[in-house]
C-alpha cells in the first residue's frame, strides 16, 4: 500500500511517500519539502533513494505546491510512481482536533466541517492543514484520506488535568481548556521506548521529551497521556526557541500597561521574542547558546534556565505518575545536545538515574544514556511523526476494508 503522508503548512508542504506491505513496514520510497509558498523564491526538494533534486518556480498556495509535489512523484525521469492511482491512501498531519477527536480519523465532509470549526481553536494552523485535504481530494480523488491530530494523543487527559482555574463559564463559553500539543510525536516515543525496555507500554510509566524549537513534555501512564505541559495553545511549558513557556500571567497586564502594549505586540513578545531567545539576547537555537556559553554570561544563564525548567517538569510528572520507569529525549534538543540532556538529570540521583557520559554522546539515534545499573531508563529516540501518521492511516484503512 503506497501512502501519502502531507504536513500542510502555512508556509510549507512536506510530503513523505511510503509503501507499507504491513504494520511494521516503513519503506520511504519518497521525501521532500516545497518551501516559501506565497513568497518569492519557493521551491521544492525532492528526494528519492539516492536521486535529490532542488527545483525553483513559484508557489502561490498550498494547492499548487500539492500539484507540484503529484507531478515529481509520477514524473517519467525521476517519479516513483507511474500513476497518480498507485496512492493508495492520504495521511495529513492536522494540529487541532478539539475535544471532538482523541483519536486519528478518516476523513468524510461531516469530519472536515468539525476540523473547520477547531480552526478558531489554531488559526493559524488548522486552515493551511485543510486547503492540504481539499486539494488532495480534488487532485487525488477517491482515495482515503485520514486526519492525525496534533492534539489527539492528549484526548485522555483527566478532567483535573485540563481544566484551568478560571470561571468555568470560560471553559462552557470558549472550550479554554488544556489540550496539549506534539501528541503524535509523543506517542510514536512511547511505543519505541517500551520496544527498547524490552516492556508492554501498558505497564510503564513514561515521561516524555519533545525538545525542538517547541517544548513539549507528557506523563505516559499505561501508554495514554494523563498530563502534557503545551495547553490551550502551545505557548505554555517549558522555555522554548521564542516562547517563553510557563510565566505569571500577571506579567502580561503589567508590561502591557507599563509599556503601552497591544494585543499583537504583546502576542509577539510572547510568542516570538521569549524564550531562549528572550533571555540569551543571541539566538533561538541552543547550538549558538553552547557555543556563546564560555563566555557570556546570560547564554550560561539560558542553559540553566532550560535545565531547571525541564527538571521541575520531570519531579511533577514523577508526582503525579507515582514513580517513573523511563524517560525519553527526542526532537533537535533531545536528539542532539548532550550538555543539556546531561544537566537536565544533575542532582536526579534520589531519583535512581545515572547518565553514562560516554553513551550521552549518541546523536540522532536510538539508544539508553543511562548507565546500565540505573534504575530509571533514558533513552534519546529520534522522532518520527510522519511514520506515526503513515501507520494510522494504514490501521484506519485496512480496517475499512
Ligand atoms: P522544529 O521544532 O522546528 O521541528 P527541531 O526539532 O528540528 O525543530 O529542533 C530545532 C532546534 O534543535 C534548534 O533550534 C536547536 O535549538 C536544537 N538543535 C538542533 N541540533 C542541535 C545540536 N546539535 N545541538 C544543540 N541543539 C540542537
Amino acid at each position: 500500500m503506497n501512502i501519502l503522508v502531507v504536513n500542510c503548512g502555512s508556509s510549507t508542504v512536506k510530503y513523505q511517500l511510503f509503501r507499507m506491505e504491513e504494520e511494521n513496514g516503513d519503506d520511504v520510497i519518497a521525501k521532500g519539502v516545497v518551501e516559501r509558498i506565497g513568497i518569492t523564491g519557493s521551491n521544492l526538494e525532492y528526494k528519492a533513494g539516492d536521486r535529490e533534486i532542488i527545483r525553483e518556480r513559484e508557489i502561490p498556495n498550498q494547492r499548487v505546491a500539492l500539484e507540484w509535489v503529484v507531478e515529481i512523484l509520477t514524473d517519467d525521469e525521476i517519479g516513483v510512481l507511474e500513476d497518480i492511482s498507485q496512492i493508495d491512501a492520504i495521511g495529513h498531519r492536522v494540529v487541532h482536533g478539539g475535544e471532538r477527536f482523541t483519536d486519528s480519523v478518516l476523513l468524510s465532509q461531516e469530519v472536515l466541517d468539525v476540523v473547520r470549526e477547531c480552526s478558531e481553536l489554531a488559526p493559524l494552523h488548522n486552515p493551511p492543514n485543510i486547503l492540504g485535504i481539499e486539494a488532495c481530494q480534488d487532485l487525488i480523488p477517491g482515495v482515503p484520506q485520514v486526519a492525525v491530530f496534533d492534539t489527539a494523543f492528549h484526548g485522555t487527559l483527566p478532567e483535573y488535568a485540563y481544566i484551568y482555574p478560571i470561571p468555568y463559564g470560560f471553559y462552557r463559553k470558549y472550550r479554554i481548556r488544556r489540550y496539549g500539543f506534539h501528541g503524535t510525536s509523543h506517542k510514536y516515543v512511547a511505543g519505541r521506548a517500551a520496544k527498547m525496555m524490552g516492556k508492554n507500554l501498558g505497564e510503564l510509566k513514561l515521561v516524555t521529551c519533545h525538545m525542538g524549537s517547541g517544548v513539549s513534555f507528557a506523563a505516559i501512564k499505561n501508554g495514554v497521556s494523563i498530563d502534557t505541559s503545551m495547553g490551550f495553545t502551545p505557548l505554555e511549558g517549558l522555555m522554548m526557541g521564542t516562547r517563553c513557556g510557563d510565566i505569571d500571567p500577571a506579567i502580561v497586564l503589567y508590561l502591557m500597561d507599563k509599556e503601552g502594549l497591544d494585543i499583537q505586540d504583546m502576542d509577539r513578545i510572547l510568542n516570538k521574542k521569549s524564550g531562549v531567545l528572550g533571555v540569551s539576547g543571541i539566538s533561538s537555537d541552543t547550538r549558538d547558546i553552547e557555543d556563546a556559553a564560555p563566555a557570556e554570561h546570560r547564554a550560561r544563564l539560558t542553559l540553566e534556565l532550560i535545565a531547571y525548567r525541564a527538571k521541575k517538569y520531570i519531579g511533577a510528572y514523577y508526582a503525579v505518575l507515582g514513580g517513573l520507569d523511563g524517560v525519553v529525549l527526542t526532537a533537535g534538543i533531545g536528539e542532539n545536545s548532550s550538555y543539556i540532556r546531561k544537566s537536565i538529570f544533575v542532582g536526579l540521583d534520589h531519583f535512581g538515574v545515572k547518565i553514562d557520559d560516554e553513551k550521552n554522546t549518541i546523536r540522532r539515534k536510538e539508544g539508553f544514556i543511562s548507565t546500565d545499573d540505573s534504575s530509571l531508563k533514558v533513552m534519546v529516540i529520534p522522532t518520527n511523526e510522519q511514520l506515526m501518521i503513515a501507520l494510522d492511516t494504514y490501521l484506519l484503512v485496512t480496517q475499512r476494508e
